[in-house]
């Protein structure tokens, strides 16, 4: 099966927005198996709109279209593609409601420029959108399939796997229409060095397709197992996983879709264990992202985000000659804010972050990237120190990143 896809927008046109959805949409598509023969943007204009799916129609079995179903007037892909087809345009009353619906709702004044959104080129099939107003809808035309899908990122997301995919399963099934599917999340591992390490894997001896998507500062991989039966799709993806963790092990924090924090919310949970969080570098980060897990009062206690080295001192107890003596950015000091914190708290455990996020700051001993981070408990404390070299945004991320991580081990190794 072979797909084309079509990212509409002028904003993609002028550059303002870069084009996501047909990176996502493509490596979906491989992962079922599917070729991809072209991506194309266009801008929002009729003529321009019917020329490009002419020229990818001939292609490829099914052109994925995304954006420019919104309600105002520079969104007109419905329409142009009812155009291209000569096919009129019908108001779906199901879909009108579930917009109205929508508004009330969130308290929304209707404005009458959203039943367009509830209008479908003759003998669509409707794709429900769960996650927005625009809902999609699919074509069909001398044996090729047109779909078309909102440009949001997080609706393309949505709909294309939940949406248009079933549909092409449907309309074009393969023997090897079992699929199992595994997420497996790295750290600490670029996507080149992921890459070759799995070179001498032979996933297509083993029906296994894999797929990458970084997500700084993780690299996650996912691999997509074909087969006859379900029981054959779920062995042959063991296999491939066992490949895979055999090569990246010590890199590897999670098989599935949870996520770093969720894993040390549910392991904390589980111990029964209390957390106080003292952070200078990170500015709250480690703090916002385990604040992410729904119910984390059961587990956190308070956090103090202590800049200056006299927040580190009045709200932490960390002796200032220790500062002058080794610096704000030094083990000594992690050590001793995560003590603080814990201290303070009366929590099983304390965690700390201090570093150099950059640009400035830096220097030949402690350069930007230098972080030092620290976990103590009610008989030790350890202290990790990392130099990584981004920026200062992703120096954060990475820094949390790292003093979650060290925080996951510590819970596990007490298993
Ligand atoms: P639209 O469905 O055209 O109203 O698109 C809504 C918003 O989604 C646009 O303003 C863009 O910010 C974003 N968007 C549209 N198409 C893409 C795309 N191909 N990749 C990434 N973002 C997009
Ligand atoms: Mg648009």
């Amino acid at each position: 099966m072979k797909i084309a896809i079509l990212t509409i927008g002028n904003e993609l046109m002028s550059g303002r927005t870069a084009d996501t959805n047909s990176s996502f949409i493509a490596q979906e598509a491989n992962l079922q198996g599917w070729s991809v023969e072209a991506m194309l943007s266009v801008e929002d204009n009729f003529a321009s709109i019917k020329s490009r799916l002419n020229y990818l129609l001939p292609l490829a079995d099914a052109v994925i279209c995304t954006g420019g179903l919104g309600p105002t007037a520079d969104d007109i892909t419905t329409e142009a593609v009812a155009r291209a087809f000569d096919l009129p345009l019908y108001t779906d009353e199901k879909v009108l409601n579930h917009i109205k619906e929508i508004f009330t709702q969130f308290n929304l004044v209707w404005v009458e420029n959203n039943t367009k959104q509830a209008m479908f080129p003759r003998g669509a099939e409707v794709i429900a959108n769960p996650v927005g107003t625009a809902a999609g809808f699919a074509l069909q035309s001398a044996g090729k399939w047109i779909f078309v899908i909102p440009g949001v990122p997080r609706e393309t997301r949505k709909m294309f796997p939940e949406g248009v995919v079933p549909i092409l399963r449907r309309e074009f099934p393969q023997n090897e229409q079992y699929i199992a599917r595994q997420t497996i999340k790295t750290f600490g591992i670029s996507e080149a060095a992921v890459d070759k390490s799995l070179a001498n894997i032979d996933f297509a001896a083993l029906g296994v397709n894999i797929g990458f998507y970084p997500v700084f500062p993780e690299n996650h991989l996912v691999l997509v197992s074909r087969q006859t039966t379900f029981k054959a799709a779920e062995e042959k993806l063991k296999l491939a996983q066992d490949e895979v963790a055999a090569r990246l092990n010590k890199y590897i924090f999670s098989y599935g879709e949870e996520t770093l924090e969720e894993i040390v919310a549910n392991l904390l949970k589980e111990k029964k264990l209390t957390i106080a969080v003292a952070e200078s570098c990170t500015g709250g980060l480690i703090t916002n992202r385990l604040t992410d897990v729904a119910g984390s009062s059961e587990y956190l206690e308070r956090a103090v985000v202590t800049y200056s080295n006299a927040a580190k001192v009045s709200l932490l107890g960390v002796p200032a000659a220790i500062i002058e003596k080794h610096g704000a950015v030094s083990e000594e000091t992690a050590r001793l804010m995560a003590e603080g914190v814990r201290k303070m708290a009366g929590t099983d455990l304390g965690l700390s972050s201090t570093g150099i996020a950059g640009p400035g700051g830096g220097s030949v001993d402690k350069p930007v990237g230098t972080v030092y981070l620290a976990l103590s408990d009610a008989l030790q404390t350890i202290c990790c120190h990392y130099a990584y070299r981004w920026d200062r945004k992703s120096n954060k991320l990475i820094f949390s990143q790292a003093a979650l991580l060290m925080l996951k081990r510590y819970l596990q190794s007490e298993e």
